[in-house]
C-alpha cells in the first residue's frame, strides 16, 4: 500500500527502508525491495512486518538504485511470494505496484497462451512485469509506455531494469505518486512523509503522467508522450 524509489549516488537501501516505515501508516502485509548492484537485480521480499524485511538486508550494500514497496493484498493472499518487487524468470525487469489492475486476467491467459509465460505469483501485479518485459528492447521508457497502454485499473508503479542501472521509471493513474528533487539523486514516494528527511522540493505527478527518473534529471510524459512542464512544488510543514 506504499511505494517508494531511489537514484541517485547513495546508498539506496537506508532510503528505501526509512521511507518505508513513513508509509506504515498506511497499512500492510508484506514489504520488499529491488535493487540493482553490478548490473544484477536482487530482490528482498517477506510476508509481516517490515522488520522481518530489514532482517534480511545489507544497509552498507553499494548500490545508487532501487525500488520498495508494502503491500496491502487485493489478489493473492499474503506471502512471500506474492509479496512485491515482482520479477520476470531472467530477472531483467523488476515492478512495485499499489492498486488493482482490472484485466490482468485477459492479460495472463495471453502471455501464457501466446508466449508460455510461467508466473511465479497469485497478484494482478505480474502481469505488469511480463508485459513489459515482452515490450523491452532496451528502452525502459517506451517498455513502459507500450505496457501500460495495455493496462486498465488504478495504479502507482516503479520499475528498474538491470541492463539500465542509471535509470528508474514511474507512472501512476488513480492511485498517489509523487516525486522528490534532490542534489544528485531523485526519490519517488506515495506520500510526502516518506521523503521529507530528503527533500522538500516535489513534483506532484498527475494521473496518466510516465517519470523518466534519472539522478540529475526528471522528465514528465503526458499519455500523448508530451514533455509536461510542472512546478516544484516546495513543503514548508514538518511531519
Ligand atoms: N493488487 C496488488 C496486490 O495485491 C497491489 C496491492 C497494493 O496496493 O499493495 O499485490
Amino acid at each position: 500500500c506504499g511505494i517508494v524509489g531511489y537514484i541517485g549516488e547513495q546508498k539506496a537501501i537506508p532510503f528505501l527502508i526509512e521511507g518505508l516505515s513513513k508509509l506504515e501508516y498506511r497499512g500492510y502485509d508484506s514489504a520488499g525491495i529491488a535493487i540493482n548492484v553490478n548490473h544484477e537485480l536482487q530482490v528482498f521480499k517477506k510476508k509481516g512486518r517490515l522488520k522481518n524485511l530489514e532482517d534480511q538486508l545489507d544497509f552498507s550494500l553499494e548500490t545508487v538504485v532501487g525500488i520498495g514497496h508494502t503491500r496491502w493484498a487485493t489478489h493473492g493472499a499474503p506471502s512471500d511470494e506474492n509479496a512485491h518487487p515482482h520479477y520476470n524468470m531472467e530477472k531483467t525487469i523488476a515492478v512495485i505496484h499499489n492498486g488493482i489492475i482490472e484485466n490482468y486476467m485477459e492479460i495472463k491467459e495471453w502471455l501464457i497462451e501466446s508466449y508460455g509465460i510461467a508466473f511465479a505469483s497469485e497478484t494482478d501485479t505480474e502481469v505488469i512485469v511480463h508485459l513489459i518485459d515482452h515490450y523491452y528492447e532496451g528502452d525502459l521508457l517506451e517498455a513502459v509506455k507500450k505496457a501500460v497502454d495495455r493496462m486498465e485499473g488504478a495504479y502507482a508503479i516503479g520499475v528498474i531494469a538491470k541492463d539500465e542501472p542509471d535509470r528508474l521509471v514511474a507512472v501512476r493513474k488513480d492511485s498517489p505518486l509523487i516525486v522528490g528533487l534532490g542534489e544528485n539523486e531523485n526519490f519517488i514516494a506515495s506520500d510526502i512523509p516518506a521523503l521529507l528527511k530528503y527533500t522538500r522540493k516535489m513534483l506532484l505527478i498527475e494521473n496518466d503522467e510516465i517519470v523518466d527518473l534519472h539522478k540529475d534529471n526528471v522528465t514528465i510524459y503526458d499519455d500523448l508522450g508530451q514533455v509536461v512542464k510542472r512546478d516544484i512544488f516546495e513543503v514548508t510543514w514538518d511531519i
